[in-house]
């Protein structure tokens, strides 16, 4: 093995060697940690957070997804609380202009309920999530990984699955480029709150002919919405950053319903186009999946469930590995399954944000144009 770790890190590793070490607790990090527990691997599985979020995010989850689920035995769960349908009202400058429909891709529900759904499984399966743990060293030979964390201690494994989303951690370590562009711009403010008196029956679209617009969608097992909408800018054209005050001017701009206060903001964040792929998904016997190997627009609803799809193969590959056939040609199939699909998933979520972009300066047009 390189022996570029200290001999107080190489003292500082207690546990016998685990078949799989995971980096992050996203749905691509759960999903793969159940997975591979489910057929019997030994799987640790850290997180640089202190402790779950609660925050809406990916909320789109398609069916390929709830098929792999239902295999993890976490589709019921989820099937229980989340919508099958969601009517998107859409209104332009105010007045509302028509209603869509739109069912049968699969079901709407908070990013933070897929996580907690996956974590409760994983628990039964008696993996616990390592908490306050940040990857910050790797260093790898023919037989196993050593990962270095950032208070010192060592984890070794037999592979490592980089599951530490778009500023990976682990893609930097292995030098891995990242080919894509960045706006510079914020696209995006994004938030949940509360929105007492407004139809939960819906996902509000207001855009304006002036341009922007704001959206609130009604979260399944909550009394929030997820807030998205083009960001507010000062006398100078500088964006504002996210704050409960700031939405509440943006839907007074483009909703124009004085009777309703926006309230609770318990998630303000942002969001830029991004549109990048890893360079590779693996580098011997560490591999990349989820956002860490691709990020995208989020138009058709396509980040966390491509994630889903490759830990799902990803959990192949690794079984197949740890099952004794751990030749090359084993290792590659993951990179050579999923390289293609995420690729076009990239160009694909690309034209489908142009299309929506495009779309809601029309009225009566919304983010269905993403969906088609
Ligand atoms: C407003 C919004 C709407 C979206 N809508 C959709 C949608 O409808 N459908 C959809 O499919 N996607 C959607 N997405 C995208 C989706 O949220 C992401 O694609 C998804 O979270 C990626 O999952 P992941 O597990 O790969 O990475 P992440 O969720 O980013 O998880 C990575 C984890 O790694 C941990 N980590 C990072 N670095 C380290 C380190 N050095 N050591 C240890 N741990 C580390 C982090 O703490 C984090 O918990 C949306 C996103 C936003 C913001």
């Amino acid at each position: 093995m390189t022996d570029v770790l200290t001999n107080s890190m190489t003292d500082a590793v207690t546990d016998a060697p685990t078949d799989v070490l995971i980096v992050g607790s996203g749905p691509t990090g759960l999903t793969l940690a159940c997975d591979l527990a489910l057929r019997g691997a030994s799987v640790r599985l850290i997180d640089q957070r202190t402790e779950p979020h609660h925050e809406s995010r990916g909320k789109g989850l398609q069916q390929s997804s709830l098929d792999i689920f239902e295999g993890l035995g976490v589709a019921e769960s989820l099937t229980a609380i989340g919508y099958e349908e969601v009517v998107l009202r859409k209104y332009f400058d105010g007045e509302h202009i028509n209603d869509t429909p739109v069912a049968g891709t699969g079901i709407l529900i908070g990013q933070w309920q897929i996580e907690g759904a996956l974590r409760e499984r994983l628990a039964g399966l008696g993996v616990t999530i390592e908490y306050g743990a940040r990857l910050a060293g790797i260093t790898q030979d023919a037989t196993g990984v050593r990962a270095e964390l950032a208070n010192g201690s060592v984890i070794e494994a037999r592979y490592l699955a980089g599951c530490d989303g778009g500023r990976s951690t682990t893609r930097k370590l292995l030098g891995i480029p990242f080919e894509g562009s960045t706006e510079e711009e914020t696209a995006m403010v994004v938030g949940d709150v509360r929105a007492p008196g407004l139809s939960r029956d819906h996902w509000h679209q207001w855009f304006t002919s002036e341009g922007g617009g704001t959206m609130l969608c009604p979260m399944p097992g909550t009394d929030t919405f997820q807030l998205q909408a083009s960001p507010e800018t000062d006398e100078h054209g500088e964006q504002l950053p996210p704050s409960l005050e700031s939405f509440q001017r943006l839907f007074d701009r483009h909703a124009r319903m004085p009777e309703i206060r926006l309230t609770d903001a318990t998630w303000l964040s942002t969001w830029r186009v991004n549109a990048r792929v890893a360079g590779r998904m693996r580098e011997g016997r560490v591999f990349l999946a989820g956002d860490a190997a691709h990020v995208h627009p989020i138009a058709g609803g396509l980040g966390m469930n491509t994630g889903i799809s490759d830990a799902a193969a990803l959990a192949r590959t690794l079984g197949a590995a740890l099952g004794g056939e751990a030749g090359e040609e084993v290792l590659d199939a993951y990179e050579a399954e999923r390289l293609p699909v995420v690729t076009e998933v990239v160009a694909d979520t690309s034209r489908r944000y142009e299309r929506v972009v495009e779309a809601v300066r029309t009225p009566g047009r919304g983010i269905e144009a993403g969906l088609e």
